[in-house]
């Protein structure tokens, strides 16, 4: 078996998984990354990057996470497609013996002596009766993916958060009025994108506001959603083509069960720094941080926790 073991599997494509892949390969460590079911990450669902350092017109999400991935493979990084059904971080066979960590893909089992975990965290739905049977035809959590389809349209945004005011912002080169639903009078956005989005012309707000259904899954696309006000109790009908959600994230960390520390919210709580409590066992970016979540901060944990991992792998002696 020590053949196939790896020296470093990373798992996760996006920004810091890509910065720790260039990180262990130039400390030729080989590292395999597991792309996962959204290769790149959130910065390929994203337009224009202004907050990266070292772009001072922006660059494009997408463009910037496939700089990354050229720059890693360039040192020797190797990409694979698939998505991690479970891992084994218990490193011990039924004999006592040590054994590699496993990473199982469900077609096959990968093995390796340190894990990077980068997984990233997923949009967040409403979960309304009718909001899965209508993904795809008007409700949509990505607006660069979707924006397109409603040119010309009336369409909403929820949240209230960045993720909303970038989206509605975005929107407004398809769309001919963007309508961001709120459920409270208060925003977490930053003032900057709060503003550019109160000042545009196409942005309307409704606050103290939540959905109750989207409209019409008879039809088998968005007509509208049903609203109600939190203040007054009033509920209407706001025609509408489409529902663009904004309203957070989820960490993917199922597949870690209770091996490894986590929050509440399925968060992974790292031990110190990037350690976790399984030696070997590294976790980097937005599947281990519910409070920064920037492209900088996920590439500089993942660089931290390439850096952990040549450490460990010479304390092994490997
Ligand atoms: P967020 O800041 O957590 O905001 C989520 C928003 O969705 C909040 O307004 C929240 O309402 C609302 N929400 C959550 N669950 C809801 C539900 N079930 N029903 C209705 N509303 C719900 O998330 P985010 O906007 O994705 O931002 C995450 C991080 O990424 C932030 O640090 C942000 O600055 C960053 N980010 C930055 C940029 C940029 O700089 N260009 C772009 C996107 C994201 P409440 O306020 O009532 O809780």
């Amino acid at each position: 078996m020590s053949d196939n073991v790896r020296n470093v599997i990373i798992i996760g494509s996006g920004c810091s998984g890509l910065t720790a892949a260039l990180y262990a390969a130039r400390a030729n460590l080989s590292p395999l990354v597991i792309d996962g079911h959204e290769p790149g990450g959130q910065l390929s669902l994203t337009t224009l990057v202004e907050n990266f350092p070292g772009f001072p017109d922006g660059i494009q999400g997408p463009e910037l996470v496939d700089n990354m991935r050229r720059q890693a493979a360039r040192f020797g990084a190797e990409y694979m497609p698939g998505h991690v059904v479970s891992v084994d971080l218990s490193q011990k066979s039924e004999d006592g013996r040590k054994k590699p960590i496993e990473v199982n893909l469900g077609r096959e089992k990968l093995f390796s002596r340190t894990l990077i975990i980068s997984s990233g965290a997923s949009a967040r739905w409403l979960g309304l009766p009718n909001e899965q049977a209508l993904i795809g035809h008007g409700v949509s959590s990505c607006a660069t993916c979707d924006g397109f389809f409603f040119s010309g349209k009336e369409i909403a945004v929820i949240g209230g958060g960045d993720s909303a005011m970038e989206e509605a912002l975005f929107l407004t080169r398809f769309a001919n009025k963007v309508t961001i639903i709120h459920r409270r009078g208060e925003f977490r956005a930053s003032k900057i994108m709060l503003d550019r989005a109160r000042k545009h012309e196409q942005i309307e707000f409704l606050t103290d506001t939540v959905v109750e259904d989207v409209l019409d899954v008879g039809k088998n696309e968005v007509t509208g959603l049903r609203l109600r006000n939190l203040k007054t109790g009033e509920q209407w009908d706001m025609p509408a083509s489409a529902m663009f959600l904004g309203i957070g994230h989820t960490p993917n960390a199922q597949f870690v069960g209770d091996q490894l520390d986590r929050d509440g919210d399925g968060y992974i709580v790292p031990q110190a720094h990037v350690c976790t409590r399984v030696p070997g066992v590294f976790v980097s970016g937005d599947v281990a941080d519910r409070r920064y979540r920037q492209a900088v901060t996920a590439a500089g944990t993942g660089c931290m926790a390439a850096l952990e991992v040549e450490k460990y792998l010479e304390e092994i002696g490997k």
